[in-house]
Order: C-alpha cells, then structure tokens, then sequence
C-alpha cells in the first residue's frame, strides 16, 4: 500500500513547519487528494492513524478534501468530468486529455 509512504511525507513535512514555527499542538491537518492521483481514502486514514502515533500529531485529525477529476480536451477544447483520465471526449469522441484537476496530493492547511 503505497498510500503509507504518500502518509509517511506528509506528517513528517507537518512536523518539520511545527518545529519551524515553534508550534507544540496541532488539531487538524487537510491534505487535498486528486481523484486521479491514485491514492485510497480508506488507506489514508488508516495508514494516519499509524504514522500519528507518538508524535505531535497524535491527536491530530486528518481531513481529506476530495478533488474532481477535470480534463480539456486538446483537439476540441471541451472541459469535462470523466470517469477515469483516458475516457473519450463527449464533443468529439477522441482522447486527448489535459488534466486540469485531479492530480493534486498536497497538504494544504495545517490546524494548531
Ligand atoms: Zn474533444
């Protein structure tokens, strides 16, 4: 499950801006998780509960904010919200995405 690692970077880069900033408590993390960037709810919140034990993220919740998978079409320009990256294109029938959206996997407010 690589979802243990992707977990594993994120407490330690929120542990590395605690120190940074002198925080000791921090309540709530939100990370942003693309649909098309390959990762598990599931697993992240249980590959959390793991990674949070004795640090000074132990009581820290973790949030995770979903965010839509959007492509342009680059042979017609059509924005849309496909199912999976490489669908075709509902205007004219051809796959040739650009992701807009749905890649990201960032962490994007810590909550002290
Ligand atoms: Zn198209």
């Amino acid at each position: 499950m690589h979802e243990f690692s992707i977990i594993q970077g994120i407490v330690d880069i929120v542990l590395a801006t605690a120190r940074e900033k002198e925080v000791n408590h921090i309540s709530l993390v939100e990370v942003e998780v693309g649909r098309a960037s390959g990762v598990i709810r599931e697993a992240m919140e249980f590959a959390w509960e793991a990674a949070r034990k004795d640090t000074l993220l132990s009581q820290a919740g973790l949030k995770i904010l979903e965010i839509p998978l959007v492509v342009r079409c680059i042979t017609c320009g059509r924005q849309y919200e496909p199912a999976e990256v490489y669908d075709i294109c509902p205007g004219c029938g051809e796959v040739n995405p650009e992701i807009i959206t749905g890649k990201e996997l960032r962490v994007v407010a810590i909550e002290t």
